[in-house]
């Protein structure tokens, strides 16, 4: 049909069947392809296995000259490299472990002008003989791959990834994609601030595991309701996260009293015992794997139905990596994570006591906060987590808030008056200093900076600074202010938080949230 001559007519879906044998793009693929055709800078944010390297490989095919690929890993390199070479695609790679006959190899390839794609390692192209030899290669394109890698807030600060913005001018200023799997709105910030000299094109997408149901509770009769959800899910393989070792060893135990098969695992386990526990997961049915979070990592087993945190993780990031363990195969899988108040102060304490910079510490107790305010949230727990990775979605119908619903009040004045708390002191202060104004607590910074004699000053004083803390973070969770890690964890208003104030909207408030927050507060005196 006319139709179909016009689809197979279009190179890019030529090339993608004819070198890739795929029949279609996936999601947030074509999208990013199209920009990155159209000669745009690009910045893509998407989850491990959702197809980043196509985005730069195919446009590099349809392009004239080479196009430098930036890579932290060798091994990942050498992958990339044998599968481009399998596919007939010309590439190759400059690292420490290619040989002499291997760096022969490039250097033809390059003179020859038949290579496409070009793997270098970082290091690598901090040399000044490597940008030489490149400059008169005709390098038409860089894409760079774990883009995260340049930001100090992100997990895997590289510091060789700071010279990429010079590499690029260096270059004539080729167009730039670049890629990453994790990246809060503060990382995706920074990226974009360091490797481009305007800001590129923003994709996000992904990150959207609808066959997973989101659940989250606060603890209390957490064991309980633990084993109800276990037992509700007998005969399927599942994992609990645990936050020690012991707890591991001990929810086992309990699981194997109740009837079901249950094994520990933890980096203190003796290795065949640790390879023995996870043999016996990956083989059966109906296991399950009580574990600390030394578990996981390259484990692909699809059919795992359920995974619960017995204790609350310490980021969206890890909470994220963590349940995404279940439903590989996109059947319907179970998701529930217990918090408590506890859990956050036990992570900060480990925050605190780390080795990391003070400035990496504060992004660190951001990032929990931000995973307390999920646990928190007052509206769809998927589009609170995806609004997180700056994904946006209609309320999803598959976690318990949209379920269960919440049982909620109208907090519109309590939110007015946090937000002009915010808006009277421009917009520059984080949250304790706000929280200050509002209960009327009279610090050196607040007498200096005159903020006593602001009319916000004490008209919060009917709530604890718990509550006030917890009210901070539901705001930021209903998408009403949002946090700028990047300067002091100041709060900025959104246009939703500006309505809000203007009394165009209002807010709907958690009570069970906040009345947990009141009681954790009388425990801490
Ligand atoms: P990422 O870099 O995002 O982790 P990859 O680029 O390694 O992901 O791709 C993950 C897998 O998905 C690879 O095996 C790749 O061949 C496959 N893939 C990518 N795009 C498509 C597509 N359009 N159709 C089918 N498979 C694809
Ligand atoms: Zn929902």
């Amino acid at each position: 049909s006319p139709c179909a001559d016009a689809v197979s007519a279009d190179p890019a879906r030529v090339l993608l069947a004819d070198i890739w044998g795929f029949k279609d793009f996936r999601p947030g693929q074509e999208a990013i392809i199209r920009a990155v055709l159209g000669g745009e800078d690009v910045l893509a944010v998407m989850p491990t296995g959702s197809g980043k390297s196509l985005c730069y490989q195919l446009p590099a095919l349809m392009r004239q000259g080479v196009t430098l690929v930036v890579s932290p890993l060798i091994a990942l390199m050498r992958d990339q490299v044998a599968q481009l070479d399998a596919l007939g695609v010309a590439a190759g790679a400059l690292n420490s472990s290619i040989d002499m006959d291997g760096y022969r190899r490039v250097m033809d390839g390059l003179r020859g002008g038949r290579l496409k794609l070009l793997y270098v390692a970082p290091e690598r192209l901090a040399r000044p003989d490597t940008l030489s030899l490149l400059r008169d290669s005709g390098v038409t394109a860089l894409a760079i791959d774990e883009a995260h890698c340049v930001s100090q807030w992100g997990h895997d600060f590289r510091p060789d990834y700071l010279c990429l913005g010079k590499v690029r001018e260096d270059l004539g200023g080729v167009q730039t994609v670049a890629f990453t799997a994790t990246a809060d709105a503060a990382t995706r910030d920074d990226i974009a601030g360091r490797l481009f000299p305007a800001p590129p094109r923003l994709f996000i997408g992904g990150f959207d595991r609808p066959n997973l149901r989101l659940a989250m509770r606060p603890k209390g009769d957490t064991r309980r309701r633990m084993f109800e959800f276990v037992a509700a899910h007998t005969g399927e393989s599942g994992v609990i996260y645990c936050g020690s070792r012991a707890r591991t060893e001990e929810l086992a135990e309990g699981l194997r009293g109740a009837g079901h098969r249950a094994l520990p695992y933890h980096a203190g386990l003796d290795k065949p015992v640790r390879d023995a526990n996870q043999d016996a997961f990956l083989a059966e049915d109906g296991l399950v794997m009580v574990a600390t979070v030394a578990f996981g990592m390259g484990i692909d087993k699809p059919d795992v139905r359920f995974v619960c945190h017995a204790d609350m993780p310490r980021s969206i990031e890890a909470y994220y990596q963590e349940i995404g363990r279940a439903g590989r195969d996109g059947l319907a899988a179970d998701t529930l994570t217990f918090y408590g108040l506890d859990d956050v102060r036990l992570h900060r304490m480990r925050i605190e006591e780390s080795q990391a910079g003070d400035e990496q510490k504060r992004v660190e107790i951001q990032r929990l906060n931000a995973l307390l305010a999920l646990c928190e949230a007052p509206r769809c727990r998927r589009q609170t987590l995806l609004g997180y990775f700056g994904e946006r979605t209609e309320p999803c119908g598959n976690c318990d808030l949209c379920i269960n619903g919440v049982e909620s009040f109208d907090g519109t004045i309590e939110a007015q008056k946090a937000m002009s708390a915010m808006l009277r002191t421009g917009q520059r202060f984080a949250t304790e200093h706000l929280i200050n104004i509002l209960v009327g607590t009279q610090t050196d910074a607040i007498t200096q900076y005159g903020h006593d004699k602001l009319p916000t000053f004490g008209v919060g004083k009917d709530h604890t600074r718990n509550v006030w803390r917890s009210i901070f973070r539901q705001i930021s969770a209903g998408g009403l202010i949002s946090l700028d890690i990047a300067n002091h964890g100041r709060w900025l208003m959104t246009e939703a938080g500006r309505a809000v104030l203007r009394g165009q909207a209002g807010v709907a408030l958690r009570s069970d949230v906040l009345e947990a927050a009141g009681r954790g507060e009388r425990k801490d005196k």
